[in-house]
């Protein structure tokens, strides 16, 4: 018979790794409220037309890399592929902007998409992200991008640059995609298969190939974005940069940075981890001024970004940046025999009740394999309880540390462990 694993592209994320995970969400969480952003948790499947109509029909996530099923009242629903397009919807859903003309929304979660799986590349990945919806303003931007470089930075990573672009109004690019359709035409054969299909549909997305040959073709030929913008894009892209120098962010111009998805619009940026690998994106993001009335909401400027977290977990331990596991036990009870576990119940409940971690032998271990055990599990105390202790009410108690034993009455137990 064949064994149970997990599904290929997804993984688990076990107990002995979870301090990593648990580490880059508190910073996470940390870096959010000190921008005041507040947390939005949207349900992980929704109708499959949200990302339909959302990301874009001709983007490889909504062509290709759905999971989309039919559940038994016979709709189309899909597992979510990104968290951008179920953000517009809630906000659309429950009229945020009646709350308030500005809201800034950070997201964690788990997404789906049927990519080849490799390293860095998984079917099932988690994002966190950010959201500011309602400002149309470089400000917004500047601020988006701000916070994506500050959770590196305070997670102390150091192998990464920022990118950065605009791809100009939805009229500028059109322009623009003209003026590319002509510069490549006389080079359209020496472009890939899947890039002579695209150059009739979102011909931006030749910059995204990764084919040496195409990537030759547009180094050559194709001509550059930013001499294709019009004056209120240059302008707001111009602040942007200039609020990005005064906040000390570096950042190299990529005119070739178009990113994957159909909705941006304006400034566009990418964060790479220089030591990763092909799969070498932190985190993309940008621009969306144009989603929320798509999806039939009111017209809604916005700009946010979404990183993801496996990458972010190899790119922090290819630097060291994770410490042992520093999970500890405050005090490890060791009873002698189901009476005195019993006799010791009502301590137990009451200091775990306080807040201290104590673990209570569940196994019926030897002395000696207790004592191995609560070394293992870095226990502070470690208390034997046989029928004397109980009688007496003064317990033996160890600590791991110094190794020293003492005796300490029940009611002093408290006392020492918050020492
Ligand atoms: P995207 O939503 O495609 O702009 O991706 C944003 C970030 O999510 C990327 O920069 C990656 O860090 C991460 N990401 C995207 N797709 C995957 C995947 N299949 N597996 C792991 N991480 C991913």
């Amino acid at each position: 018979m064949q064994k149970l694993r997990t599904i290929k592209g997804t993984h688990d994320i076990l107990p002995w790794d979870i301090h990593k995970w648990q580490k880059i969400e508190s910073v996470l969480r940390d870096v959010f409220a000190s921008y005041v952003c507040k947390e939005i948790r949207t349900p992980v499947f929704e109708s499959t037309n949200l990302f339909s109509r959302g990301v874009g029909e001709f983007s490889d996530i909504v062509s290709k890399e759905m999971y989309s099923f039919q559940d038994k009242g016979g709709d189309s629903l899909t597992l979510r592929p990104e968290l951008t397009a179920s953000v517009a919807r809630s906000y659309i859903q429950h009229n945020y902007q009646q709350e308030s003309p500005l809201h800034k929304l950070w997201y964690f979660g788990p997404l789906f998409r049927q990519e080849r799986p490799q390293a860095g590349r998984q079917r099932q990945f988690y994002q966190y992200g950010i959201e500011l919806i309602g400002s149309p303003f470089p400000e917004a931007d500047a601020e988006a991008i701000d916070i994506a470089c500050s959770v590196y930075r305070k997670l102390g990573l150091k192998n990464w640059e920022l990118h950065i672009n605009s791809i100009g109004s939805i009229e500028a690019r059109k322009v623009y995609m003209e003026v590319l359709r002509d510069s490549l035409k006389a080079h359209k054969g020496e472009l890939c298969e899947t890039c002579q299909d695209r150059y009739d549909g979102n011909i931006l997305r030749l910059f995204d190939c990764k084919n040496p040959g195409c990537q030759e073709v547009m180094k050559e030929h194709a001509p550059s974005i930013l001499d294709h913008l019009s004056e209120e894009d240059k302008q707001h892209f111009e602040q942007v940069k200039k609020l990005l120098d005064a906040a000390g962010i570096d950042y190299t111009i990529n005119p070739a940075l178009v990113r994957g998805l159909d909705y941006y619009t304006r400034t566009t940026f990418e964060i790479k981890g220089t030591a990763l690998g092909a799969q070498d994106a932190l985190c993309g993001g940008g621009r969306y001024d144009k989603l929320i009335s798509d999806l039939d909401g009111p017209d809604t400027p916005a700009v946010g970004f979404a990183a993801g977290v496996e990458r972010l977990v190899i790119a922090m331990e290819a630097e060291e940046l994770f410490n042992a596991d520093q999970s500890f036990v405050d005090l490890y009870i060791a009873p002698m025999d189901i009476a005195c576990l019993e006799g010791i119940s009502p301590l137990v409940h009451s200091l775990r009740d306080k807040g201290f971690r104590v673990h209570l032998e569940l196994m019926r271990r030897s002395v000696k394999a207790m004592m191995r055990d609560a070394n293992r599990q870095n226990a502070r105390w470690v208390a034997v309880v046989g029928e004397q202790e109980l009688q007496s009410g003064n317990l033996r108690l160890k600590n791991m540390q110094e190794n020293i034993q003492q005796e300490i009455n029940l009611n002093e137990i408290e006392n020492i462990l918050k020492k």
